[in-house]
């Protein structure tokens, strides 16, 4: 789900996430795109421009691997000569040097944490206090400046078909930049099989918006999912595959629009499956890059989903702990669909996310993490942990189990470890590197987090005993019966108010 549209700036999730990226074209620095029509603003900027664009994340996060959408639609646009009759010139910028030598400068940025230089911050939070001041060369844009509250793009950008090129310059320069170093081993295909996000993939959004809100989210704007691009408006034929970073894909039961208008004929399927139908229309291997609301799930969803041409790991999240019974029925649903028997299946995972002061990152928090990987590995599926942080925080940090967080997440999300060894098994492994490796100390940092958590809290150690492939599915179906009587229960007192 979504949860990870969602958590663009939260969730490294693969990101990302992530693409809930918004962002101003400079064009709104020039007296509003959003007041004026783009015919009128055409005539206001009848010159070629020089244009820098920036992927923040691309320069400060080494192994980020990602394409920023928004950069791409904003690149297309500025070369559209519909909207720009001279042209302008449209480069995307790799370092944060240079920037003289163009007459405007757009940066983006998705993640929170990802940290600009402080002359770029300083010029940020001034454009940020006053966008229309004198000198906008500089614009910024994207939940990672803005998290929640970010502006839309104009609707000129958002609808604008991506310019797929944008990155190739950029590709080729890392490349001949490792050919440079001379190492025998270097493998050109297999060193540019990183880039394949940027060169595969058309990508896009055939719905936007969810309905739940969700306290960790960024994505709050709107409170229904709704139809938002065909198909037709970034698909490139020429692309393998097809990426799509829907919030909720299959909370598009109706067929909305932005303004909330309903266009569902009466005995129509839902909405979701029209778009499912014309994905596998295209013939082409799809993705949901942010993950499926696994809450929504019915047989139906599983049968269509399952028997299409997916690429890669179907991806789910497990947010809460709260949601063990419905996560459960739904693992059920899944695994009893045939086409599932073999599929992929991995869940994103939050964790230390505190839901307001009253709940500490302790033992307990573990133990609730613990106990839905177990779940998840009753069912053969794969947790890939998500530690929670703010714009501003990382709670788990302060957690007197920082380190267990830590271990957590590179124990669940390198399949690896997870597939052949339990946590245990996986902690003893670095104490025993540690010492191969030279180490000083009586025991790795690892290996001390973990004993100290054992010895505080034994019952700990029957999660940590855990193995992937080892762990058997409960005897029976879960409780259904009792869970549906619980939400009729819970229903009816909400009605008696
Ligand atoms: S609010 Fe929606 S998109 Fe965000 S995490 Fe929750 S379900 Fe996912």
């Amino acid at each position: 789900m979504s949860l990870n549209a969602s958590i663009a700036g939260l969730y490294q999730y693969a990101l990302t996430e992530c693409m809930n990226e918004i962002m101003r074209p400079f064009s709104c620095m020039r007296g509003g795109l959003r007041d004026s029509s783009a015919q009128g603003y055409i005539e206001s900027v009848a010159q070629q421009l020089k244009i820098a664009i920036v992927d923040a994340d691309l320069i400060i996060r080494k192994k980020h691997r990602f394409p920023n959408l928004a950069c791409m639609k904003l690149s297309a646009y500025y070369q559209d000569r519909r909207y720009f009759p001279d042209g302008n010139t449209v480069e995307l910028v790799w370092s944060f040097e240079g920037w003289e030598n163009y007459d405007h400068v757009i940066v983006s940025k998705v993640f929170t944490d990802t940290e600009i230089p402080g002359w770029l911050q300083t010029e940020f939070e001034a454009f940020k206090h006053d966008p229309h001041r004198n000198d906008r060369r500089i614009e910024f844009g994207g939940t990672g400046f803005y998290f929640d509250k970010a502006p839309d793009l104009p609707y000129e950008v958002e609808h604008h078909y991506p310019d797929y090129g944008l990155y190739l310059k950029w590709i080729e320069h890392k490349i001949k930049e490792e050919k440079g170093k001379g190492s025998k081993s270097f493998n050109e295909r297999r060193f540019r099989s990183q880039f394949k996000e940027y060169t595969e993939y058309s990508i896009g959004f055939l719905t936007r918006g969810c309905f739940r809100k969700c306290p960790f989210c960024v994505n709050k704007k709107y409170g229904h999912v709704f139809r938002h691009s065909p198909i037709s408006e970034f698909i490139d034929l020429k692309r393998k595959k097809i990426c799509l970073l829907d919030d909720n894909f299959f909370g598009f039961v109706q067929d909305y629009d932005a303004g909330g208008i309903n266009h569902s004929r009466k005995g129509a399927p839902p909405a979701w499956k029209t778009l499912l139908k014309e994905l596998q229309d295209t013939g082409l291997p799809f993705k949901f890059k942010q993950g499926l609301d696994e809450r929504l799930l019915s047989r139906e969803m599983c049968q269509e989903l399952f028997q299409s041409k997916y690429d890669g790991d179907f991806t789910f999240a497990f947010d809460k702990i709260s949601d063990y019974d419905l996560i459960h029925q739904k693992l059920e649903i899944i695994r009893s669909t045939p086409m599932s028997k073999k599929a992929s299946i991995r869940f994103y995972v939050l964790v230390g996310f505190t839901y307001g002061e009253d709940r500490a990152l302790n033992a307990n928090d573990i133990e609730d993490d613990f106990r839905r990987i177990e779940l998840l590995m009753k069912y053969r599926c794969l947790p890939y942990i998500m530690r929670y942080q703010s714009p501003t925080d990382k709670p788990w940090k302060k957690s007197r189990f920082a380190k267990i967080y830590t271990e957590m997440a590179r124990w669940c999300n390198q399949p690896n470890f997870f597939k052949k060894k339990s946590f245990r098994e996986y902690c003893w492994a670095c104490e025993e590197y540690y010492h191969e490796h030279g180490g000083r100390e009586e025991h790795c940092s690892t290996w001390s987090a973990y004993c100290e958590i054992a010895k505080a809290y034994p019952r700990l150690k029957k999660y940590f005993a855990l193995k992937y492939g080892e762990v058997k599915r409960l005897i029976g179906e879960p409780d259904f019966a009792r869970m549906q009587r619980r939400r009729r229960e819970a229903s009816a007192r909400r009605k008696r108010g």
